[in-house]
């Protein structure tokens, strides 16, 4: 399970519902781990030369010719370089990049409230703390999200099928900013109904 991460230098607990960052240099590592399993992660990063170079799951997908990247793999920016390689797969390995990151209208769309916790929030919210001033609407990388899509082009939103402790490691390929958000999706059953913890670890 530990294989490619030798040594942590920075552990990082991410509470459900919220999010959190940090920069990372070329070559370093960042382990995400599903602490109590059935929890997405939104991913998002960002070129520390150029914030507007970003993750691009829309230039990912034309490079590798996938849905969705797998162990070995590369995210790729929208000036198609690769900025995060997906190293390690301890996990059933459902990384969506179709759905947009749940905002203040989604949760309105689903009888919910507009001031319920959401990845869009949680993301400016980081945005700001990295000292970015970058308006938008990114499209995330939706870790452990179980995005069902079936042979007559409908979808479901599935439960995810990881397990506690199942995690990810990813290598920069660039310098950058990495965000991430704990979705608190308790609506649908993109969390399982129980939104929870994650851990962040930086590393070599
Ligand atoms: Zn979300």
């Amino acid at each position: 399970m530990m294989g490619a991460m030798a040594s942590v230098e920075k552990e990082i607990f991410v509470p459900a519902k919220t999010g959190a960052s940090t920069t990372l240099r070329k070559g370093q590592l960042l382990r995400l781990t599903d602490l109590d399993g059935r929890q997405p992660i939104d991913f998002w990063a960002f070129s520390q030369e150029n914030p507007w170079e970003h993750l691009s799951c829309e230039h990912t997908k034309t490079s590798i010719q996938r849905l969705y990247p797998v162990q070995g793999d590369s995210a790729y920016t929208n000036y198609r370089r690769p900025i995060i390689n997906l190293v390690e797969d301890n996990s059933p390995g459902q990384h969506d990049m179709e759905s947009a990151a749940c905002d203040q209208a989604r949760y309105k769309e689903l009888g919910g409230t507009a001031d319920h916790p959401n990845c869009q929030d949680n993301l400016h919210f980081e945005l700001k703390k990295l000292g970015l001033e970058i308006k938008g609407v990114f499209q995330p990388w939706n870790l452990f999200t179980n995005f069902l899509l079936h042979a007559d082009g409908t979808f479901t939103f599935e439960a995810p099928n990881t397990k506690p402790g199942d995690n990810l490691i990813l290598r920069a390929e660039l310098d950058c900013h990495v965000v991430i958000s704990a979705c608190p999706q308790d609506i649908t059953e993109t969390c399982a109904g129980n939104p929870s913890d994650i851990l962040m670890e930086v590393g070599r």
